[in-house]
């Protein structure tokens, strides 16, 4: 397993926004959270990335990191992509990508990684020497992409990555997510929003509602499912 939540409950003090979350991420596997507004997405993220205290077990490839700091956790190979990009704006594009590989001591090797996603997101190559918060919001989230991916990690979690994207550069980001996915047989776990989207280029699906899971499936299933339908696909 890739990643593995058991009875999984966080909260920031005031009580808990997660109650008792269980669900899994198989290697190679693209796997959806999906819920409304409010339902607890972001703190899902959060809880996994160790930004704030979480109770259950947490299973990273089968290493409990349930009390293990977010620093360590992407050292161990699981990075975050976050909610709103969390690029640094007053940093270069290059200087961003470089922050991903801190923890990475083989240079040579990083250097290869930055070409390789300067060919992915030429955009990015362009605009290499330009403060991240000069980028449009599309090139912004393919910055902060490809500083997830400066890490080497093996799994990738992505907190609503269409957000403030056009229709078109949600489709871009997606189809690139999709290609991560399959050229590095990436898992990730991503939460959104756009289901229809999301659900497109997942291997299965949770849906959350008010801090528990209501529904879990594959993405056929998820599609079919005439809650996810009325509630997040329109139809
Ligand atoms: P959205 O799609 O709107 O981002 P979400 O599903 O990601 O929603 P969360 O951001 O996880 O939802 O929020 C779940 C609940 O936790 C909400 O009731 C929210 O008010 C509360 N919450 C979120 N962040 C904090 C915080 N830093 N301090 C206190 N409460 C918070």
């Amino acid at each position: 397993m890739s990643l593995e939540l058991q009875g999984v409950s966080a909260g920031y003090g005031a009580g808990d926004v997660l109650h008792e979350i269980s669900l899994d991420v198989r290697p190679g596997e693209v796997v959806v959270i999906l819920g409304a507004n409010g339902a607890g997405k972001t703190t899902l993220m959060r809880a996994v990335s160790g930004v704030i205290p979480r109770r259950g077990r947490i299973l990273f490839e089968g290493k409990d990191i349930s009390r293990t700091g977010p620093e360590q956790i992407v050292r161990l190979g699981l990075a975050q992509v976050p909610q709103g990009r969390g690029t640094f704006v007053d940093l270069t594009v290059e200087e961003n990508l470089r922050t991903g590989a801190l923890s990475r001591r083989d240079s040579a090797r990083v250097n290869e990684d930055l070409d390789r996603w300067y060919t992915t997101y030429p955009r990015l190559a362009e605009r290499r020497r330009q403060k991240a918060g000069l980028l449009s919001g599309g090139e912004q989230q393919m910055l902060a992409v490809s500083r997830a991916m400066m890490s080497r990690p093996r799994l990738l979690l992505c907190d609503e990555p269409s957000l403030g994207l056009s229709p078109r550069l949600t489709q871009e980001l997606f189809a690139s997510l999709r290609s991560i996915n399959e050229e590095w047989d990436m898992s990730m776990l991503i939460v959104e929003q756009n289901a229809a989207i999301a659900l497109g280029i997942a291997t299965r699906g949770y849906l959350l509602e008010v801090g528990t899971i209501a529904r879990a499936g594959s993405a056929d299933e998820l599609s079919d499912s005439d809650a996810v339908r009325a509630a997040y696909l329109g139809y």
